[in-house]
C-alpha cells in the first residue's frame, strides 16, 4: 500500500514515527551493530571523499586542504570505533555501607530519537561529528544540514541515502521552516549549532517537550597576546586561524587584544605572514575561501567601518571576496566590537595592564575559545583562573579542537554541553543508575518501629 504525504509536516510526522518504531525494536542496542553503522559512515564517506570535497568548493570556494580538514570526522570515527566497547560498559560504583550488601552500576542508554541541525560553515563535519556520537550511542537520527550551504548539503543527502534506511537515520533537507517544523516535533535530544540567537529559539522550542540540547553556539572570542612570545610562530598562528575559512570559523580569534610593548611588530608580522600566505592579492589565491552568501558579506563589509583598516578592506561583492583585513581603533560599543565577526576582519586593540585586558573579557559573554600567547607560566595561570570561556588554547589557535580526549563546547552565551569523543557518546547516552540488592541480608536499622533505632541510625547516615 502508498502511503500519500500530503505536506512536509506530515513527511516529517511519519519519519520520526518510523524512527521510534525502529529503535524500539531494539536494534541499535547491540554494540556490533553501532560498530557496522560506523564502518558504513567510513566508507561511504571515502567513496564520496571528492564529490564532498568539490561541494564545499562550490559553496564556500574552500580550498582542498581546508576541504579536508573536515575529512577528520574519518578519524572521529576510527577513534569512536577503537573505544566503544570501554564507553559502552557498564561502569560499577562504590556503594556506601548503608546499602551492604548491594552493588551499583551505571549504565550508558540511548536516547532514542534526536535531532542534529547543522550551520553552514563547516556544513560537512558539524553534521557528521554529532552523528558518529548518535550512532556509537546507540540512536535513531534526523539530520537537517544547513540550506545556505546547498552544494554539501545534497552530497550528504545522497551519502545518508544511499548508506542508511530513513528508519534509522534520515536527512531532512530545507531552511528556516523546515528547522521549525522539526523543532515542533517530540525528539530524546536536540543537538544544535549555530548563532546563539538562533539557539535560544532551538532551546524554547525544545522546552515545549522537554526536551534536553546540545547548543554549540559562537561568540567573540579573544586572543590575548602578551610580550613574552615568539613574535613570529604567533604571527603565524594567529594567521592561520583568524583567515581559514575566510574567518567563518566559530573559534577562529575575533579580536587581539595586544600588549603595548609588542603591538607594533606584532601587527608587521601578522601582515607579512598574511603577504607570505596569500601573495600580494590574496583574491587570485587558491588559499584563501569567499563569505558564504550576500547577506553576510554585506554584514561584514558594514563592519569595515568601525575603525581603521590598516591591511586590506578590499571586497568584491560579485565574488563574495573580502580581503584579509586587519582594524585598529575600533570602538568598543562597535558592531565589530559588540557582535561576533565571523568574517576575515581582525581588530587590535592593545592592553598596558594584563588586569585590564582580564576585566574586558569579563565585561562580555563567555566565549567559546579563549587564546593566550605567552611564554610565561604565571601569566598562562592567572589568565586561566581568572575567566570562563568553552575552551583554551595556549601559543596556537583552533587546534584545540583536534584533541578527541577533550570535550569541545561553550559555556554561557557560547553554548551548553559538549562533544567530541567520549563526550560526543555521552552527549547522546543517559547515565542510567542501577542499584542491586540482594536478599542474603536485611539489617534491621529503618524500619518501624524505630524505637531504640535512632542511635545508630544518625551513626550510619551523618
Ligand atoms: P544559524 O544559527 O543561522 O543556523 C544554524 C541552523 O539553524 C541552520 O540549519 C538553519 O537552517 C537553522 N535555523 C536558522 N534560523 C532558524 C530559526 N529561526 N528557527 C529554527 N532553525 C533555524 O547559524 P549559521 O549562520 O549557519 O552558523 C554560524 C553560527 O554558528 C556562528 O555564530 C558560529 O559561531 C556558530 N557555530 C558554532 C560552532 C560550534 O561548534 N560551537 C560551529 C560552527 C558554527
Amino acid at each position: 500500500m502508498t502511503t500519500v504525504i500530503n505536506s512536509p509536516t506530515e513527511a516529517i510526522a511519519r519519519v520520526i514515527e518510523q524512527q521510534r518504531q525502529f529503535f524500539n525494536a531494539g536494534k541499535t542496542k547491540d554494540l556490533d551493530f553501532r560498530r557496522q553503522q560506523l564502518e558504513k559512515l567510513k566508507t561511504a564517506i571515502k567513496q564520496k571523499e571528492e564529490q564532498i570535497i568539490a561541494a564545499l568548493h562550490q559553496d564556500l570556494c574552500k580550498p582542498e586542504l581546508e576541504g579536508y580538514i573536515e575529512m577528520a570526522v574519518l578519524q572521529d570515527i576510527n577513534y569512536a570505533l577503537k573505544h566503544l566497547k570501554s564507553w559502552a560498559k557498564k561502569k560499577k560504583v562504590k556503594t556506601p555501607l548503608t546499602q551492604f550488601p548491594a552493588s551499583a552500576y551505571i549504565y550508558a542508554e540511548p536516547l532514542g530519537n534526536v535531532l542534529i541541525i547543522g550551520p553552514w560553515n563547516y556544513p560537512f563535519s558539524l553534521i557528521i561529528s554529532p552523528l558518529i556520537g548518535a550512532i556509537a550511542a546507540g540512536n535513531c537520527t534526523i539530520l537537517k544540514p544547513s540550506e545556505l550551504a546547498p552544494q554539501t548539503s545534497r552530497v550528504l543527502t545522497e551519502l545518508i541515502n544511499d548508506t542508511f534506511p530513513p528508519e534509522y537515520i534520515a536527512v531532512i533537507e530545507g531552511g528556516v521552516k523546515t528547522s521549525q517544523a522539526l523543532l515542533a516535533e517530540n525528539f530524546d535530544h536536540i543537538f544544535f549549532t549555530g548563532g546563539t540567537k538562533i539557539g535560544k529559539i532551538v532551546m524554547e522550542a525544545a522546552a515545549k517537550n522537554l526536551t534536553p540540547v546540545t547548543l554549540e553556539l559562537g561568540g567573540k572570542s579573544p586572543c590575548i597576546v602578551d610580550s613574552n612570545i615568539d613574535l613570529k610562530e604567533t604571527a603565524k598562528r594567529i594567521t592561520w586561524g583568524k583567515f581559514l575559512n575566510a574567518g567563518q570559523t566559530c573559534i577562529a580569534p575575533d579580536y587581539l587584544l595586544a600588549n603595548k610593548q609588542i603591538k607594533t611588530e606584532l601587527i608587521a608580522a601578522i601582515k607579512q605572514c598574511i603577504r607570505d600566505f596569500y601573495g600580494d592579492n590574496p583574491q587570485s589565491s587558491p588559499d584563501f575561501a569567499r563569505i558564504i552568501n550576500r547577506q553576510q558579506f554585506d554584514r561584514l563589509q558594514g563592519l569595515l567601518a568601525d575603525g581603521t583598516v590598516i591591511l586590506g578592506g578590499e571586497t568584491k561583492a560579485e565574488d563574495l571576496y573580502i580581503s584579509p583585513t586587519l582594524i585598529t581603533d575600533a570602538a568598543l560599543d562597535s558592531p565589530l566590537m559588540a557582535e561576533e565577526i565571523f568574517g576575515p576582519i581582525l581588530p587590535i586593540l592593545e592592553y598596558d595592564n594584563l588586569q585590564n585586558a582580564i576585566a574586558l573579557i569579563n565585561s562580555r559573554s563567555k566565549p567559546l575559545a579563549l587564546y593566550i600567547f605567552s611564554k610565561d607560566k604565571d601569566i598562562q595561570e592567572q589568565i586561566l583562573m581568572n575567566t570562563s570561556s568553552g575552551g583554551v588554547c595556549i601559543n596556537d589557535t583552533v587546534m584545540q579542537v583536534g584533541v578527541n580526549e577533550l570535550p569541545f563546547g561553550g559555556v554561557g552565551d557560547s553554548g551548553i554541553g559538549s562533544y567530541h569523543g567520549k563526550a560526543s557518546f555521552d552527549t547522546f547516552s543517559h547515565q542510567k543508575s542501577v542499584l542491586k540488592k540482594s536478599f542474603l541480608l536485611d539489617f534491621n536499622w529503618r524500619y518501624a518501629p524505630y524505637a531504640d533505632k535512632l542511635g545508630l541510625f544518625k551513626k550510619l547516615t551523618q
